[in-house]
């Protein structure tokens, strides 16, 4: 049979069996970009069609007929991916699978400390969910409003609380899956414990879609903090960020649950880009009023705990003191309000966004050891001001977990896009040579996706390689989920 002969054959059968509406074509009319374009706007692809199934059995169909039809699938979720992973090829063929339409909580148990959610929920309604039972969901990242649980989980995301609470990986306690066959995988528990052979679970979480639809997931709850306490800091220096870090774990301990760094250019971006944003923040800090003034780093450093809150501050406000006597710190302020706690967050949540209003960036989402940070951002902008004198760097990210977002913008003469062209290897050969130095990753919480796929193949070891191929091969031997992405 020829090829369009095929494809109309299988969108008949997904009408068939999902119902017309659940079936879309881009045209010209609606190019549809919101499922066929990334975040970045770096990939823009093409779809077969669009397919929003309203359940698991519906996944599983769709994953059947495509299978059937040899046609691969793009599992979908909020499409916020920094990776290139959740949009088609170019090539026409591809079925994007939109999560969107299982977005229900199933059901919450608080003795258990645990939630049973569909995937393509969002991670805000998962978060407002468990809020609602007195409890809390921590995963916390800037995409919240648009991400699902079901991309969270598949790209094992990371965000503002791993310090304290770990990545999607440690708040999943079950999987519900359907495999590449069209079969639906029940590994929906809500255990602490489980050593029963090999963990299918956490070979899901990670996956990007690679080998598994993931349709539902039990998920770790924690008791509610009464007090939460964010405060504002001003380092002259990435080192002094990382002794305030040391001591900030000695003193908080469990309380302690975020401590995100940002240079002075991506607050400068923010400033810029969006200035009613990010101006209630920086002016809290009494040497940041204007651009020119802002300091070297600004540590964002978050508490919270089950106790109330004047026992919090009793923690807090002496450990800053000390840090300001001896040197650590230039100055430094605590939240005195809800709006000045939100002020604080929405400060490093719209940095992505400003980075975006910018312009075109080499990006990169590494990690080394936490105590190898200073180092590797001293190394890192020696090679680059030698490689390319005048080039701009903007860097944030998570101190704590040895996470920062290393972004390279070109000398302000030349164009944002030819800068990426013409310098995009370079740029990655010289970073990632000196995180791999320092035994890091290339790929901190965001993963590999169609950007960074070569890259991994590149550089990790031969045997992880032979294995992650194995493993794709043995569960989707006709490469039906999400092809071309992550596995090298
Ligand atoms: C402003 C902004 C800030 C961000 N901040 C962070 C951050 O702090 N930390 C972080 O880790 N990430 C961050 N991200 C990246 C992104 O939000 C995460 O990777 C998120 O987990 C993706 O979820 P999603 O639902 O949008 O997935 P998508 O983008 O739709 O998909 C991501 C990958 O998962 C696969 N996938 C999606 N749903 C499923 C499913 N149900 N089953 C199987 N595979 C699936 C896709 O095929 C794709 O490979 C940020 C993104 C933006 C735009």
């Amino acid at each position: 049979m020829n090829t369009a002969r095929v494809f109309d054959e299988l969108l008949n059968a997904l009408r068939a069996a999902l119902g017309a509406a659940a079936v879309l074509t881009p045209d010209a009319q609606d190019p549809l970009d919101r499922y066929q374009q990334d975040w970045r706007k770096r990939y823009r692809g093409q779809a077969l069609a669009i397919v929003r199934p309203a359940n698991t059995d519906e996944v599983a169909q769709v994953v059947r007929l495509c299978a059937q039809h040899g046609v691969s699938i793009v599992p979908q979720g909020g499409n916020t991916s920094l990776v290139g992973g959740s949009v088609p090829d170019a090539s026409g063929h591809q079925i994007v699978l939109s999560m969107s339409r299982l977005n229900r909580v199933l059901s919450v148990d608080a003795a258990n400390l645990s939630m049973t959610v569909q995937a393509g929920c969002l991670l805000a309604d998962v978060q407002a969910a468990a809020d609602q039972a007195g409890l809390l969901f921590p995963l916390s990242l800037a995409s919240e409003g648009s991400c699902t649980i079901g991309g969270n989980l598949a790209t094992n995301a990371g965000g503002t609380q791993v310090l304290r609470y770990g990545t999607a990986r440690e708040l999943c306690l079950g999987l519900e899956a359907v495999t590449a066959q069209g079969d639906i995988w029940q590994g929906l528990q809500s255990l602490r414990k489980d050593n029963t052979g090999y963990d299918l679970r956490d070979l899901l979480i990670g996956s990007e879609g690679t080998l598994g639809i993931i349709t539902a997931a039990s998920l770790r709850l924690y008791p509610r903090p009464a007090s939460q306490m964010s405060a504002l800091v001003a380092c002259n220096s990435l080192d002094a960020c990382l002794r305030l870090l040391a001591l900030a774990r000695q003193t908080l301990d469990a309380s302690l649950t975020g401590f995100e760094v940002m240079h002075r250019a991506p607050v400068a971006l923010a400033l810029q880009h969006l200035p009613a944003q990010a101006h209630a923040a920086t002016a809290l800090l009494p040497t940041s009023g204007d651009v020119s003034a802002l300091p070297e780093w600004t540590v964002l450093l978050d508490t919270a705990s089950t106790r109330v809150p004047h026992e919090l501050s009793a923690q807090l406000e002496p450990l800053l003191d000390t840090a300001l006597v001896a040197g650590l710190i230039d100055n430094a302020v605590i939240a005195q309000t809800e709006t000045q706690y939100r002020a604080m967050w929405t400060l490093r949540e719209t940095i992505p966004l400003a980075e975006k209003m910018e312009g075109l960036m080499v990006k990169h989402d590494i990690a080394v050891p936490t105590s190898c940070v200073p180092d590797f951002v001293r190394q890192a902008q020696a090679a680059l001001d030698m490689a390319f004198p005048g080039c701009r760097v903007v860097c944030f990210g998570h101190l704590g977990d040895g996470n920062l977002h290393y972004n390279v913008q070109g000398p302000a003469h030349q164009s944002d896009q030819a800068f990426l062209s013409q310098h995009e290897h370079t740029v990655n050969d010289i970073v990632y040579d000196i995180v791999q130095r320092l035994n890091g990753t290339i790929s901190a919480e965001h993963g590999i996706g169609q950007l960074k796929r070569d890259e991994l193949g590149a550089r990790q070891c031969a045997v992880s390689t032979q294995w992650m191929r194995a493993i794709k091969l043995a569960l989707d031997p006709a490469n039906t989920l999400n092809p071309g992405r992550l596995v090298p």
